[in-house]
């Protein structure tokens, strides 16, 4: 497999703030690679390193073999990049927006294509300012591809997005899969990972925790079933610490979560536990683990904490 993406003990300090500690990893073409983080676990400061954006203090970061410092502005032509926040100017139309990128680019074509492809078509004539969240991002999605990057970098792109909107995102992102793009996502979303990336990079406090794809992450952590519980009382997660099929417990808000050994074997014993405390349950939820559960079982916390 192609490397596109070669990243070796990369590090930058701000002060007494380790933003990146010595990361390492690479990226294949045409992988949808994803980069997971906690707020403030450095994914911003790796990626705009890579892009050449900002310096490293040590390490090294090259994308097609090509040096994130020493050839800038070579990696500029092959690679697109949406910011976390794309500044537009709120008076020009999206039509208009997108003249003017392809102009900076010098690039001749086809808005209309573009336009279509990223159902902003009945939005064309639209002033910037007059787009909800998701056709902004869409819009930003769009410029990032008017140099037809070989590879994107999407920095959170749907922060802040509804359902639906966050939706058609994916959509879009698995549409520059299949026509042979390389993706470089970050996000704090596990689900969205879970959905869209080949493989995820899992960071926290600037250093690499976790690196496979999300099927692997989940089935290598968790042979458990995780079981929410509500109940009608307020209870601790704690009275089920001691039992023996009971791995890890937790309580978020009204929700117990149980990790169950063997499951079904032992969901009986688990009822009858519950029956013979004369706790009253609300809901239950039994389900498989995610890329979430995983987070907190190597870090000890929730990544949108
Ligand atoms: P988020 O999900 O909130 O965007 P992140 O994972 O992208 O977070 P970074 O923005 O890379 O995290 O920040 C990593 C750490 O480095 C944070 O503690 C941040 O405050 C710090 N940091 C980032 N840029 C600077 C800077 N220019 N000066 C000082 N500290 C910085």
């Amino acid at each position: 497999m192609e490397k596109v993406v070669e990243v070796n003990n990369l590090k930058k300090y701000y002060g007494d703030i380790k933003a990146v500690d010595g990361i390492s990893f690479d990226v294949y073409r045409g992988e949808i690679f994803g980069m997971l983080g906690p707020n403030g676990a450095g994914k911003t400061t790796t990626i705009e390193i890579m892009e050449g954006l900002r310096i490293q203090d040590s390490g090294e970061a090259k994308i097609f073999g090509l040096h994130n410092i020493h050839d800038r502005e070579k990696i500029k032509m092959h690679i697109g990049v949406q910011l976390q926040e794309t500044s537009f100017i709120e008076n020009l139309t999206v039509c208009e927006t997108v003249k003017l990128f392809r102009n900076l680019y010098n690039k001749v074509g086809d808005e209309a294509h573009l336009i279509s492809t990223f159902f902003l078509e009945d939005k064309k004539n639209s002033l910037i300012k007059t787009l909800s969240g998701g056709q902004k991002q869409r819009l930003s999605i769009l410029l990032s591809l008017i140099n037809d990057p070989d590879t994107i970098f999407l920095d959170e792109p749907t922060t802040g997005l509804d359902p639906q909107a966050r939706r058609n995102i994916w959509e879009i992102i698995i549409d520059l899969k299949r026509n042979g793009k390389t993706i470089f996502l970050t996000t704090h979303y596990m689900e969205e990972a879970e959905k869209l990336c080949d493989r995820v990079l899992i960071i926290d406090h600037g250093k690499v925790i976790a690196l496979d794809s999300p099927e692997r992450l989940i089935k290598e952590n968790f042979e458990e079933t995780p079981v929410d519980i509500k109940f009608t009382q307020s209870i601790e997660s704690l009275m089920f610490d001691n039992l023996n099929f009971v791995s890890r417990t937790l309580k978020e808000e009204d929700v117990i979560t149980v990790y169950m050994k063997n499951f079904e074997e032992n969901l009986p014993s688990l009822l009858n536990f519950i029956n013979l405390r004369g706790l009253k349950m609300k809901e239950m939820k039994i389900r498989k683990p995610t890329l979430e559960d995983v987070f907190l079982k190597l870090t000890g916390r929730r990544i949108r904490e």
